[in-house]
């Protein structure tokens, strides 16, 4: 068993509780990062493979992110051990039974992620009230079907392209996972004057210069399809979409997709990130020097969040999209600047200047654990 205690640093993690249920052959462990800023929220993910190692890793994430996005949360994670396709009785037996034994800690709020979803989100509300991410039926804010994280995406690539003195209008854009972000990212940016022109899923990609017609795309794949069924365009393998030669490329799928042995492959101007840690760190910083610029995922894709973070306090949607371009087009600014003054990466300065509220938060605290 991971000894926690070995990557405990200055901000954390808090606590981390280990949950066993013999009678339901339940396994699932909570990491809370630090509460400095409030109760933490994070996701739920529930695989086969996940660790008590990864959920520590994610719940640092989430207090970044949480404090880079000006909210008054902390960052937490939850894994439990499982295959989410399992049937659905056995699947809400476990989640309840884990947010039943978590039903004392206040100090963390679930939220989706890999493996659970907008119903799981919804069960464990009734059994201990208190989830974000909810179905509209149950008072939620449902933001991959209204593209929350797409659209703070879309927050970010304008203030990063006028940065870069790219216009959005015209701009080409290719995007790596046509899926809940990907899909409506192009359709912000779209609204925009940007021209989708490379699109990529597990099966394939789908290259068309003369641009993808959005819409017809988003149809075809909720139809259970591939980005290489679509009508026109050339049909290229898989990982092509790295190579193909835009202004915007946004990854919006997996980890670690470009890393030192295929960075040299990309031909963009401004990367902006929807996946959750898609560039290694060597990628960005060769990036840098080629003078590409990265928008960090925890300050692009911070729009789900936001939007979960605003659903809990019984925000309407219009006002949880006012707060995520508000919110992400402030920081996109303020990192860029901060970088710009420090002569580092963007990435280092959204992480210096979330530290640094997260330890002013934490010097008004008698204790750090709540
Ligand atoms: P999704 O499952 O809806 O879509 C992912 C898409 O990527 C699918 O179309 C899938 O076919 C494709 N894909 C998977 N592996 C691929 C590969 N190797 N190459 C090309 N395409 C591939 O997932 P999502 O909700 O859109 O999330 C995408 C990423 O964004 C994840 O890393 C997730 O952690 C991150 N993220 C999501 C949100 C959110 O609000 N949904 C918020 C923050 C971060």
């Amino acid at each position: 068993m991971t000894d926690i205690f070995t990557r405990a640093d200055a901000l954390g993690p808090a606590k981390v509780v280990y949950v066993h249920e013999p009678a339901l052959q339940l396994r699932a462990v909570l990491v809370v990062d630090n509460v400095a800023r409030g109760p933490s929220v994070g996701g739920l993910r529930m695989a086969p493979d996940v660790s008590v190692e990864e959920c520590a890793r994610l719940a640092r994430a989430m207090t970044l992110k949480n404090s880079a996005a000006g909210l008054a949360h902390g960052g937490g994670k939850s894994v439990l051990w499982g295959d989410p396709r399992m049937p659905r009785e056995r699947k809400e037996q476990l989640i309840r039974a884990f947010a039943h034994a978590l039903r004392n800690e206040q100090d963390y709020i679930f939220g989706p992620d890999m493996g659970t979803d907008e119903a799981c989100m919804a069960w464990i509300k009734d059994e201990i009230g208190r989830s974000v991410g909810l179905p509209a039926a149950a008072g939620g804010i449902p933001l991959d079907e209204l593209g929350a994280t797409g659209w703070g995406l879309c927050a970010a690539a304008e203030v990063a392209a006028r940065r870069v003195g790219l216009a959005l209008d015209g701009a080409r854009v290719a995007i790596q996972g046509f899926g809940a972000v990907g899909k409506h990212a192009a359709r912000f940016l779209g609204r925009k004057g940007a021209r989708l022109i490379a699109a990529s899923d597990t099966r394939g990609t789908l290259h068309d210069p003369s641009g993808i017609d959005v819409a017809r795309l988003s149809a075809l794949k909720s139809e259970g399809r591939s980005v290489s069924d679509y009508p026109a365009g050339t049909k290229l393998d898989r990982d092509a979409v790295i190579d193909v030669e835009c202004d915007v490329w946004i990854p919006a799928a997996r980890p670690d997709v470009i890393r030192e042995d295929n960075v040299g492959r990309l031909r963009t101007k401004l990367v902006v990130q929807g996946a959750n840690i898609p560039f290694t760190l060597a990628a960005e910083q060769t990036l840098h020097e080629r003078g590409v610029l990265v928008i960090p995922d925890f300050i692009a894709n911070a729009g789900g969040v936001i939007c979960a973070a605003m659903e809990y306090r019984g925000a309407t949607e219009s006002q949880a999209f006012e707060a995520i371009a508000e919110k992400i087009r402030a920081n996109t600014e303020t990192m860029l600047e901060e970088a710009t003054r420090k002569n580092v990466l963007p990435r280092q300065a959204a992480v210096e200047f979330a530290t640094a509220r997260i330890r002013e938060a934490m010097s008004f605290k008698r204790f750090n654990v709540m």
